[in-house]
C-alpha cells in the first residue's frame, strides 16, 4: 500500500508515467523467470539457450525450448499485475508500458501503449535474412526454413548477446527522458539496456518507484521501493488512486 499522500499525488499528476516490467510481473500467471528456480529447462538455463551461438550449434534442441515455451504461454493468462496496468493505463494520458516480457500479456490485457524491447514470443524471423514470418513451428517436418532465402526461422526475440530493436529502444529512451514518474516492476535489473532506464529516468528528473520481492542493483537508487509481488502491490496502488480520485 502506498500511504504517502505525495506519492499518490505522482500517479495522479498530469505528468507521463512510464512502467519497465520484466519476467516478475507474468510470474502470478505460471510462466516463469529466468533467474528464478523454475528458470531451468531440462538441464539447461536459458541463458545457456538463448542466444545465437545456441541456435547454430544446436537449432533443434532451441527450438523445442521455444516451442514448450510457446505452448506454456498459450495456455496461461493476464494476472491482476497486468490488469492493474491496464487501469494505469486509462488514468495516465502520458502513460508508456516498456516491457522484457515476450509473452504478450500485456497485450492481452488490454494495454495498448506498449513497447516490446525483447521481441515477442509467438511471431518468427529468419536467422539470416531477417524477414518476419507468423506461421507456426513444429518439427515433425525438420526445422523451418525462410521462403526468401532459405536461411533457418527462429523465434523472433531478442537473445543475449544481440542488440535491441532500434526503433523500440529509441521510443522506450525518449519516453523515461520525459516522464514524471517511473515504475520498475518484476525485474532483475541485470540485462541492459533495460537495467538502466529507470536510472536514466531519474537523471531526468522523474520519481522512480521499484516493486520486487528481491532487491536488485536498482534498489538503493529507487525513491521508493515495495518489496512485495507485482501481483498483489499493484492493483493495491490502483485501490488507493481510484479513492484519492474520489474523494
Ligand atoms: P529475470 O527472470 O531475470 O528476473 C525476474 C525478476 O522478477 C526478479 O528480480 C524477481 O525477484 C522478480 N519477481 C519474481 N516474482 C515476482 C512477482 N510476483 N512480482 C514482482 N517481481 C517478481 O527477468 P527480467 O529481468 O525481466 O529479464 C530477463 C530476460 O528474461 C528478459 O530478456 C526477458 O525477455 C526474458 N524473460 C521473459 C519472460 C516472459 O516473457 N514472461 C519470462 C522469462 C524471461
Ligand atoms: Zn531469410
Amino acid at each position: 500500500m502506498i500511504k504517502n499522500k505525495s506519492v499518490i499525488e505522482k500517479f495522479l499528476s498530469p505528468s507521463k508515467i512510464v512502467v519497465l516490467t520484466g519476467a516478475g510481473v507474468s510470474a502470478a500467471s505460471g510462466v516463469p523467470t529466468f533467474r528464478g528456480k523454475e528458470g531451468l529447462w531440462k538441464k539447461y538455463s536459458p541463458q545457456e539457450l538463448a542466444n545465437p551461438q545456441a541456435f547454430a550449434a544446436k537449432p533443434e534442441l532451441v527450438w523445442e525450448w521455444y516451442i514448450w515455451r510457446r505452448n506454456l504461454i498459450n495456455q496461461v493468462k493476464p494476472n491482476s499485475a497486468h490488469h492493474a496496468l491496464v487501469d494505469l493505463e486509462k488514468m495516465n494520458s502520458g502513460f508508456t508500458l516498456i516491457t522484457q516480457n515476450v509473452d504478450n500479456l500485456h497485450r492481452q490485457a488490454g494495454n495498448t501503449r506498449v513497447i516490446e524491447l525483447h521481441g515477442n514470443i509467438m511471431k518468427n524471423k529468419c536467422f539470416d535474412c531477417n524477414k518476419t514470418s507468423d506461421s507456426e513451428v513444429h518439427l515433425n517436418n525438420g526445422l523451418p526454413h525462410c521462403t526468401y532465402c532459405g536461411g533457418l526461422i527462429r523465434p523472433d526475440v531478442v537473445w543475449f548477446g544481440e542488440a535491441l530493436p532500434f526503433e523500440a529502444l529509441q521510443n522506450a529512451q525518449s519516453a523515461v527522458t520525459e516522464c514524471g514518474l517511473c515504475l520498475s516492476v518484476g525485474t532483475s535489473g541485470v540485462v541492459e539496456p533495460a537495467a538502466s532506464l529507470p536510472f536514466q529516468a531519474k537523471a531526468h528528473g522523474a520519481y522512480v518507484v521499484e516493486i520486487n520481492p528481491e532487491q536488485t542493483p536498482l534498489t538503493e537508487h529507487a525513491d521508493l521501493f515495495i518489496q512485495d509481488s507485482a501481483d498483489k502491490v499493484l492493483p493495491e496502488i490502483i485501490i488507493e488512486l481510484k479513492l484519492a480520485i474520489n474523494q
